[in-house]
Order: structure tokens, then C-alpha cells, then sequence
């Protein structure tokens, strides 16, 4: 845990958050700031800044972080499509340097993304 993390706060309970999921390795809450009616933040209980920290070691965790965006899809019935994004680095809007992947659904997306 990173003492001044937002989103190790949230794995800790020490802030409040929806969580969706949680298991061992992963945890998952509804966004505060929902861009879609489904907004919901994935994110490894391993504090690293960006998918661009992301170490070998870290193959499995990174992809049960997919793997179980899915499911949520799936349990929530994002029939007409969703989308998982991975905002790395300012540049491409990441604001808080927890990696997160973004799993959004239930309107229509754009392409390419803004
Ligand atoms: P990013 O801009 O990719 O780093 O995404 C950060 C996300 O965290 C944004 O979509 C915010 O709305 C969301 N967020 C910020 N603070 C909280 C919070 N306390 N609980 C839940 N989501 C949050
Ligand atoms: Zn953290």
C-alpha cells in the first residue's frame, strides 16, 4: 500500500467506495464520476503508478483485471458492447497514478475516443 494513494485508501476501507468485486489479488468499485451508466474502476491491491510499471510478475493479476471486467459485463448485460480502457501516463488523462482500467457500458462510444 501507498500511503497517500486514493485508491489503496479504497482497497483498505480506510474511503469509502461501491465495491463491485474483491478477491485476493484485485478490486473493483463503481466510478464517483461515472462517464456511462456503467462506470466501474478495476484495479490491482499491488500499488503501481501505470500500466507502463507493469512488471512481468504482474502477467496473472493483469489479466484477471480483464478477465473479470468481462464477467461484470456479462452479470450486467452489456449486450450492445463495452469498453475497458487503461488511461497511462497525463497525457492520455490518467488523474490518479493507481493503475485502473476503466470498464464503461450501456451507451454508445465513439471512435477514436477523445
Ligand atoms: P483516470 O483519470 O484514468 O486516472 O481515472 C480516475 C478515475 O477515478 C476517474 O474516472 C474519477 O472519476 C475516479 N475517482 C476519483 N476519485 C474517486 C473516488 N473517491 N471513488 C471512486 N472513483 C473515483
Ligand atoms: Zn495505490
Amino acid at each position: 500500500m501507498s500511503a497517500d494513494c486514493l485508491f489503496c485508501k479504497i482497497a483498505a476501507k480506510k474511503i469509502a467506495g461501491k465495491m463491485v468485486y474483491e478477491d485476493a489479488e484485485i478490486f473493483a468499485f463503481e466510478d464517483i464520476n461515472p462517464q456511462a451508466p456503467t462506470h466501474i474502476l478495476l484495479c490491482p491491491r499491488k500499488h503501481f503508478r501505470s500500466l507502463d510499471e507493469a512488471q512481468a510478475e504482474d502477467q496473472g493479476v493483469m489479466g484477471k483485471l480483464l478477465l473479470v471486467a468481462a464477467q461484470i459485463a456479462r452479470d450486467r448485460k452489456l449486450t450492445e458492447g463495452y469498453r475497458a480502457v487503461f488511461n497511462s501516463g497525463a497525457g492520455a488523462g490518467q488523474t490518479v497514478f493507481h493503475l485502473h482500467l476503466h470498464l464503461l457500458g450501456g451507451r454508445k462510444f465513439h471512435w477514436p475516443p477523445g
